[in-house]
């Protein structure tokens, strides 16, 4: 289906100009054991004016307030777009995230993040089934390899010189290990810091980089990201739904001036599914594992404080609060793009966690972005540069 929304990343080419976070919301469908035990539904989806609306039961009045009508029998919100119960991966990708991905390719950096209660769908909709024996782009495939996929399409079809390297982090109690760097005895527990560098913004020390040639190859790394996610985890389910990991990928390549000059330019995308919603209401808690959790909450709780601060316009805004916000500052209020995938449960055992997302998500609505196209470099000045970090990756290695 062709997006119905203007597309944003020509307005925001022009400096200075505005370009609000997009927050679209897709509704999973019951799943078998909700079907078997007859538990009712309570979301209706109305994919064509782009609502969501959550029954309560009751009858009355109505109210309207910004794209969100509220009676005693429902509360409805609007977004930029709604993905219902039997949405395709297919169709959240072309509507949601290929307007981010020829963003990037276009020079910007662009941020995806999926926000939801745990089980709803956050995983399904960035990764999908990504078992090792799936094809790479079966129909469950999700954002992430659809994204790894139109980008080798493209610079393949304009036979560009390009380079794509991938990075895989997870944040898990306010600590970043890399997914991708096993160390010899296959675990992660290696701790990553996250530094201020004046040049790039915030950066994690000592982050595997890895370079990828085709869709399949960068399919691969992902798989061995999620394996080594679940091999450390005690309890795999705790584990993700306290847990926030960080797909990157930067994305080089040459084009020619007008006079013959060749240089490199650069775009970036992160895909980012963070740990379950429901994390933040456990935050008083004092056991040892909901103050892992309260942790946790620490990045949750500091991003809803985040978007509270955009929202409201204050002067303050408290990234530094949290890892989270640190590491994607640029993507809240700052020179990216950014689309937030909302995902909800249809169950009425659900509706409270469901009504807490739409409302948090509803207020997203309201950031404000500054994108900006990323600089280009001469060609000797990129060399150049490579040549450095190979210098320093080297004398790191021998030191
Ligand atoms: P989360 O990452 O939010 O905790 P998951 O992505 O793991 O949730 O989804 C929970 C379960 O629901 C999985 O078995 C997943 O395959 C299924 N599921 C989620 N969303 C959908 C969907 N839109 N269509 C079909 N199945 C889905
Ligand atoms: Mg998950």
């Amino acid at each position: 289906m062709a997006s119905r929304r203007p597309d944003a990343g020509d307005r925001a080419r022009r400096p200075g100009s505005t370009v609000r976070v997009s927050v679209v919301l897709r509704c999973r469908p019951l799943n078998a054991n909700e079907r078997a035990e007859k538990v009712p539904e309570v979301i209706t989806v109305d994919e064509h004016a782009r609502t969501m609306a959550v029954a309560r039961g009751g009858a009355g009045t109505s109210t309207t307030n910004g794209g969100k009508r509220e009676t005693s029998e429902s509360k409805e919100f609007a977004f930029d777009d709604v993905f219902g119960t039997q949405s395709t991966q297919e169709r959240v990708y072309d509507s949601a995230v290929r307007p981010m991905v020829k963003d990037v390719l276009e020079g910007m950096n662009c941020t995806v993040f999926a926000y939801g209660q745990t089980g709803t769908g956050k995983t399904h909709t960035m990764s999908g089934a990504h078992d090792a024996e799936c094809d790479v782009l079966s129909s469950e495939a999700g954002v992430i390899p659809r994204a790894m996929s139109h980008i080798f399409e493209h610079l393949k079809s304009k036979e560009l010189e390009h380079s794509v390297k991938v990075t895989y982090l997870e944040l898990y109690n306010e600590k970043i290990t890399d997914l991708l760097g096993a160390s010899t005895d296959g675990t992660n527990a290696t701790e990553h810091a996250l530094m201020e560098d004046g040049k790039n913004g915030v950066v994690v020390k000592g982050l595997e980089e890895v370079y990828v040639g085709s869709t399949e190859e960068a399919f691969a790394v992902l798989n061995r990201g999620n394996a080594l996610r679940k091999t450390e985890a005690t309890d795999i389910n705790a584990h993700s739904s306290r847990s926030h990991s960080v797909f990157s990928v930067t994305v080089h390549w040459t084009d020619v001036s007008p006079d013959g000059e060749e240089f490199v330019r650069t775009g970036k995308l992160n895909l980012v599914d963070l740990a379950g919603s429901e994390n933040i209401s456990r935050s008083g808690a004092k056991d040892k594992r909901a103050k892992e959790a309260g942790a946790i909450n620490t990045s949750l709780v500091a991003l809803g404080r985040v978007i509270t601060a955009l929202v409201d316009k204050s002067v303050h805004i408290p990234y530094r609060d949290s890892k989270l916000t640190r590491l994607l500052r640029d993507a809240l209020g700052g020179k990216s793009r950014t689309c937030i995938i909302a995902t909800v449960s249809p169950a009425s055992h659900s509706v409270e966690e469901t009504l807490s997302t739409l409302e948090y998500a509803h207020r997203a609505k309201n950031i404000k972005n500054s994108p900006v196209v990323n600089g280009k470099k001469s060609k000797s000045d990129f060399l150049n540069e490579m040549q450095r970090c190979i210098e320093h990756l080297q004398a790191d290695l021998l030191a």
